[in-house]
C-alpha cells in the first residue's frame, strides 16, 4: 500500500476545488473510542454534502472509500485502512431541528445525545434512548442503534444518502431494510441526514426517561472506558453477556484488551491494547462460547482494515465445528 501523500498526489488535479480537509496517513486511533488501530491511507472531512458529492465523483471507483462516524462501534486493524476514510464534519453535517410538532431533521454528524435533547426541548417523545448512545446519527442509521426497547428504525422516516458515484438517493424507512443492529441499505451509501418522527410527550416524562437511561448506564456499563459498546449481538433467545459469563470469559484479558468485569459483553482497552489484542480477545471469547454452548456469537462491533502481517486473527481462532 502506497502512503497517503502518494495516494493524494496520484489523484492530482482531480481533488482541487474540494473545500473539505484531506489528511494523508490519518491515525485512526485518534478517532475511535478504543483508541487503537492503524492508519487510514487518507482521511477526507467534507465541508458539506455538495463537497462530499464532488469528492465521490472525483475519486476513481477502484480506490476504496468508507465512512466512519464518531468511532464508537469500530475496531481498526493494525495494518490500516486502504483508500479514503470519510468522516463527516459537525460543521457541514451536524445541524438538527424540529420540523413539525413531532418531527425532527438531523444531519448525520449530529450526536445522538443532541437529538435526544432537541426532542426533549420540543416535547417530542420516543428519542430518550439516544441519550445513552455515544455515536452520531450516521452510525445510528447504519447500525439501527437501539436501547431501552427502542430502535432507530422505529423513528426513521426518510434518509438522504450519496452513493459511491456521488449520486443522491432518498431512502424510505422500508428502503433501509432494518433488522437487529443492521441495515440492508447498499454498503456504499453515505448517509448525510435523515428525518424522524416521534410523538407528543410531556417534557417532564421525557426528562425522567432520559435520566433513567443515564443512571442505568452508569450502573451497569463501563461507559468511561475505552470501549466499543456491546462487542457481540445478542443471539436468538439469550444474551451475549450471559453466554460470555457462562464460558468463563468475564474479565478475560489478552495483552491490554479485557472483557469488562462490570459488563462482560463490553471489551475494553485497559491502556495500550492493539487492534490485534482486541480482535484476538474477541475471537478467543467466540471460540470459548462456541465450545461451551454451541453458540456462534456474531460481532456487533465493525472491524475495519487489514491485518498487520504476522498478526492475522482467524474467526473462532480457526476452531472447526
Ligand atoms: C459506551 C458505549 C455504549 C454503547 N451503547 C450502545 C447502545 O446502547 N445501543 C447501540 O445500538 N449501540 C451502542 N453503542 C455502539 C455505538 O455507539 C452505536 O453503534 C452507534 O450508532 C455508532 O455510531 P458512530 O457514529 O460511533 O459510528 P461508527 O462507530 O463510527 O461507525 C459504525 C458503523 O456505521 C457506519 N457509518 C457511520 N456513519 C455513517 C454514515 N454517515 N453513513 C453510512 N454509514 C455510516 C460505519 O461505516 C460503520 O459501519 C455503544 C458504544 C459505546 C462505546
Amino acid at each position: 500500500m502506497i502512503g497517503g501523500e502518494a495516494l493524494i498526489a496520484k489523484l492530482g488535479d482531480r481533488l482541487t476545488g474540494l473545500r473539505g480537509r484531506l489528511t494523508p496517513s490519518a491515525e485512526m486511533e485518534k478517532i475511535t473510542w478504543f483508541r487503537a488501530g492503524g492508519l487510514a491511507q487518507a482521511l477526507f472531512q467534507p465541508a458539506d454534502e455538495e463537497d462530499l458529492a464532488a469528492f465521490l465523483k472525483a475519486v476513481p471507483e477502484e480506490i476504496p472509500v468508507m465512512v466512519v462516524g464518531i468511532g464508537s462501534n469500530l475496531l481498526v486493524r493494525e495494518g490500516g485502512i486502504p483508500g479514503f476514510v470519510v468522516r463527516l464534519s459537525a460543521k457541514g453535517f451536524g445541524e438538527a431541528e424540529a420540523i413539525s410538532a413531532t418531527g425532527i431533521k438531523a444531519g448525520a454528524a449530529t450526536p445522538d445525545k443532541r437529538v435526544a435533547a432537541l426532542a426533549h426541548d420540543n416535547g417530542i417523545g420516543g428519542f430518550h434512548f439516544y441519550h445513552g448512545i455515544p455515536g452520531a446519527i450516521g452510525g445510528a442509521l447504519r447500525m439501527n442503534a437501539g436501547a431501552n426497547g427502542v430502535e432507530t428504525r422505529e423513528r426513521v422516516v426518510e434518509v438522504r444518502a450519496l452513493d459511491r458515484k456521488g449520486d443522491l438517493h432518498l431512502l424510505s424507512n422500508a428502503d433501509m431494510g432494518y433488522s437487529y443492529r443492521q441495515s440492508a441499505a447498499a454498503a456504499d451509501l453515505i448517509f448525510t441526514s435523515a428525518t424522524f418522527e416521534g410523538y407528543t410527550e410531556d417534557k417532564d416524562a421525557i426528562k425522567a426517561a432520559m435520566d433513567a437511561v443515564q443512571h442505568h448506564r452508569e450502573t451497569v456499563q463501563p461507559i468511561r472506558e475505552k470501549t466499543g459498546g456491546s462487542t457481540f449481538k445478542n443471539p436468538e433467545g439469550t444474551s451475549a453477556w450471559k453466554e460470555i459469563d457462562n464460558a468463563g470469559c468475564r474479565g478475560l484479558m489478552i495483552g491490554g484488551a479485557q472483557m469488562s468485569p462490570l459488563h462482560c459483553n463490553f471489551m475494553i482497552n485497559t491502556g495500550n491494547a492493539s487492534g490485534y489484542d482486541l480482535e484476538y480477545l474477541g475471537e478467543t471469547v467466540r471460540s470459548r462460547v462456541l465450545e461451551n454452548s454451541g453458540i456462534r456469537l456474531q460481532w456487533e462491533i465493525k472491524r475495519l482494515g487489514n491485518f498487520k502481517p504476522g498478526h492475522e486473527v482467524q474467526e473462532f481462532l480457526g476452531q472447526l465445528l
